[in-house]
C-alpha cells in the first residue's frame, strides 16, 4: 500500500498540550543548566539521582501517590512515593549495617519485582553504583558482569543464589555480601548469604542520603551485545538532568500520567525509563513482571490505563504478528503517546499503530553509552515513519566522516550518509567503559561523541537510520543498510519480520541474503519465496534487494529484543558465535 510519507500530528493525536509544542523555540531556550534548576539537588552541588526521584517527593503531595504497581503472576503490590523513600531508606541502612560504603558497587539480580527497584535506589541513596542484570543470565555472564565491575554486594533470590551464583562463588573475589530477597517464600536461610527481608525489617526508615557529586559513579550499565562481547557503561549521577528533559520532552510525562515502559532494568532502557524519568516526574509505573504475552499486554493497557507507553520495536512486530483481531477486542480511550527504543522502526510499524491502536508510535534512538534519549520524533513534531526524528533539545547531532588530519569533520549537505555523532557534554554521556580506557577513548573525536551507527540528516532536520556500521553490506559497490532492507520485506502482508545480512560472494563482494519469519497463516515455500524476491526488487531495485531468502520460525534476539545480524551471519558461514551471553533463550 502506498501512503504519505509524512503523518501530520493532530490535536487529536496529542491529546493533551504537549510539554514540546515548539520544537525551535525550546531548542532555542534550552540549556542544560536551567533544566538543573528543575531538580531540587542537595546542599553543596550535590546531586543524587533517588534524591530527585524519590525523597523529595516522600515530603510533599505525591506521598500516598502511587509510584509503581507491580503486576505479578499471583498478585498485584502497589508502591507509593511515600513508601518507597521509607523502603529505599532501610535498603541504604541495612547496607550500611553490613559495612558497605559510599563507591562500593552493587549489583541485583532479580525479576522484576519491588526489591529490584528498591534495591536500585536505596544503593544510589547510599552513594553506591548500582547494576541490574538480566535474571534469566547464566552463570557466566554473571561471573563476567561482577568482576568487571567488581561487585562488593548482589541481591538475589534463594533460587537464583543456589542455581547459578553458589557455584561460581569462588571466582568472584570481590563480593562480600549477598542479600535475598524471600520472593515467593524462597528460601532466604543459605548459608554464606543475608536475609534481606530481615535485615530491612531491623532498619531504621529514614536515611539522611547521600551528597553524592554530579560526576560520582551512580550506574553500570552492560550494552546488549547486539555487535559484540557486550560493554560496561559508567553514569554519574549528573545523568539525572538528562533523565529529567527527556523524560519531560520525547516521553511527554505529564503528572497524572499511568506510564507503561515494557523494558527490564538489565538493559539501560528499563532503568533510565523504567525506574528514573518516570519518579523524577510523580508519575504512576505500571510493572509487568511476565513476559511478553500479546493478549496479557493488550489487557495490561487497557485495565491498568496506560497513557504513556514506551516499548520496543520487537514487541510491535510481535502485536503484529498477533494480528489486529486481538487488538481490536481491547479498547485504549486513555493511551495518548507511545514511543519505541532499541532497533530502527520500521514505517510499517508506525503506520500499524495509527490504524490498530489509533495512535502513531514515535521511534526513539539513544544507546546505553548516551544515557537517555537522543533523538526522537517528538510529540509535537510530525513524523516521518521510518526516522528516529530530530535532536532533544540540549543535544547536537551531526553526520560526520573522517577527515584529512585524522579528526572527523562534519558533513553538512542534506541526504548523505555518516557516522551519527553527538556533540559531546550532555549530562548523561558515558564517563567510561569498565576496564577499557583504549575503546572508550576511541567514542570521541575533538567535540564529537561518534556513536558507530551510520545515519543521513534530510533536509528538514530528520536522521534516518541506515545501518551499524559492523552490519552494513558492501555489494557490487553499493553501501546497503539492512534496515532499508529489512522494512522493505516488512511491507509484504506475509511477512513478521526480517534480519537481513551481507553473505561473502566472489563477484559481488557480498550478496543481500535475508531471513524471514512469517506471519500466521502463511506457509513458507518457494512459492512464497519468488514472490518475496520480486516484492524486495520492485521496492529496492535489483542492486539492494536480496538475492537469497530463508524462512525462519524466530531470528535471533538480545535479550532487549534486537535481532542478532552478527549470529545470523556466524551460523550461515559455520563461523564461532562468539559472545552470546544476551542471546535470548531458544533463540
Ligand atoms: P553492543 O554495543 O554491545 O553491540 P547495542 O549497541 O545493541 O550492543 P544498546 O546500547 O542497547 O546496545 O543499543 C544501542 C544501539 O541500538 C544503537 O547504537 C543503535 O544501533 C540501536 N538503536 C537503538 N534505537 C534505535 C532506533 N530508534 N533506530 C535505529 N537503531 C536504534
Ligand atoms: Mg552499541
Amino acid at each position: 500500500m502506498q501512503r504519505p510519507a509524512i503523518i501530520h500530528k493532530t490535536a487529536a493525536d496529542l491529546r493533551v498540550a504537549p510539554n514540546l509544542a515548539d520544537y525551535a523555540d525550546t531548542c532555542r531556550s534550552f540549556s542544560w543548566e536551567a533544566a538543573r534548576e528543575a531538580l531540587s539537588g542537595l546542599p553543596g552541588g550535590a546531586l543524587n539521582i533517588a534524591h530527585e526521584a524519590v525523597v523529595r517527593h516522600a515530603g510533599g503531595p505525591l506521598r500516598e501517590h502511587l509510584a509503581f504497581r507491580f503486576l505479578g503472576q499471583r498478585i498485584v503490590r502497589d508502591v507509593s512515593y511515600g513508601e518507597l523513600a521509607a523502603l529505599t531508606a532501610r535498603f541504604a541502612n541495612a547496607l550500611q549495617s553490613l559495612g558497605v560504603a559510599r563507591g562500593e558497587r552493587v549489583f541485583v539480580l532479580t525479576g522484576r519485582i519491588p526489591e529490584l527497584y528498591v534495591a536500585v535506589l536505596g544503593s544510589l541513596r547510599m552513594g553506591c553504583a548500582v547494576s541490574p542484570l538480566f535474571s534469566a543470565f547464566g552463570p557466566e555472564p554473571i561471573a563476567t558482569r561482577l568482576n568487571l565491575g567488581q561487585g562488593a554486594v548482589l541481591v538475589t533470590s534463594g533460587l537464583l543464589y543456589q542455581r547459578k551464583v553458589a557455584k561460581i562463588r569462588e571466582q568472584l573475589p570481590t563480593l562480600r555480601h549477598v542479600l535475598l530477597v524471600g520472593e515467593d517464600g524462597q528460601p532466604t536461610d543459605v548459608p554464606g548469604t543475608h536475609d534481606l527481608g530481615k535485615l530491612m525489617a531491623a532498619a531504621a526508615d529514614d536515611f539522611a542520603t547521600v551528597a553524592t557529586r554530579p560526576d560520582e559513579l551512580a550506574l553500570l550499565h552492560f550494552t546488549s551485545g547486539t555487535t559484540g562481547a557486550p560493554k560496561g557503561a559508567m553514569h554519574v549521577h549528573g545523568a539525572v538532568t538528562t533523565h529529567w528533559a527527556t523524560g519531560r520532552y520525547a516521553l511527554d510525562l505529564h503528572p497524572h500520567d499511568v506510564f507503561w515502559c515494557t523494558a527490564d532494568p538489565g538493559w539501560v532502557t528499563g532503568t533510565s525509563y523504567g525506574i528514573i524519568a518516570p519518579l523524577l516526574h510523580g508519575v504512576t509505573s505500571i510493572v509487568d513482571e511476565g513476559d511478553f504475552d500479546a493478549e496479557r499486554w493488550y489487557r495490561i493497557l487497557q485495565e491498568q490505563g496506560v497513557t504513556v507507553w514506551y516499548t520496543a520495536p520487537t514487541a510491535i512486530r510481535m502485536l503484529m504478528k498477533a494480528g489486529a483481531e486481538l487488538a481490536r477486542r481491547f479498547a485504549f480511550p486513555q493511551l495518548r503517546f507511545i514511543a519505541s527504543v532499541g532497533e530502527p522502526l520500521n514505517p510499517e510499524a508506525v503506520w500499524w499503530g495509527k490504524e490498530v491502536l489509533g495512535l502513531p508510535i514515535h521511534d526513539n534512538w539513544w544507546q546505553t553509552e548516551t544515557g537517555g534519549i537522543m533523538i526522537a520524533n517528538l510529540p509535537a513534531l510530525d513524523i516521518k515513519p521510518g526516522s528516529m526524528g530530530k535532536p532533544l533539545p540540549g543535544v547536537e547531532a551531526a553526520i560526520v566522516r573522517q577527515g584529512a588530519d585524522g579528526l572527523v569533520e562534519v558533513v553538512h549537505e542534506p541526504d548523505v550518509e555518516g557516522e551519527l555523532a553527538l556533540m559531546r557534554g550532555w549530562p548523561s554521556m558515558l564517563h567510561g567503559y569498565l576496564n577499557n580506557e583504549e575503546r572508550y577513548r576511541k567514542c570521541f573525536s575533538g567535540v564529537w561523541y561518534l556513536t558507530g551507527d551510520l545515519a543521513r540528516r534530510d533536509a528538514d532536520g530528520y536522521f534516518w537510520f541506515v545501518g551499524r556500521s559492523d552490519d552494513v553490506i558492501k555489494s557490487a559497490g553499493h553501501l546497503i543498510g539492512p534496515f532499508e532492507v529489512e522494512s522493505a520485506l516488512m511491507e509484504h502482508p506475509a511477512v513478521a519480520e526480517a534480519g537481513v545480512i551481507g553473505k561473502p560472494d566472489a563477484m559481488v563482494g557480498e550478496i543481500v541474503k535475508a531471513f524471514v519469519s512469517l506471519k500466521k497463516g502463511f506457509e513458507p515455500g518457494d512459492a512464497l519465496r519468488m514472490e518475496l524476491l520480486g516484492h524486495a526488487r520492485k521496492k529496492l531495485g535489483a542492486a539492494v534487494a536480496p538475492k537469497e531468502i530463508d524462512f525462519v520460525a524466530t531470528l535471533p534476539r538480545t535479550r532487549s529484543g534486537k535481532i542478532m545480524r552478527r549470529l545470523l551471519k556466524a551460523r550461515e558461514l559455520g563461523l564461532p558465535e562468539g559472545d552470546t551471553s544476551t542471546l535470548e533463550a531458544g533463540a
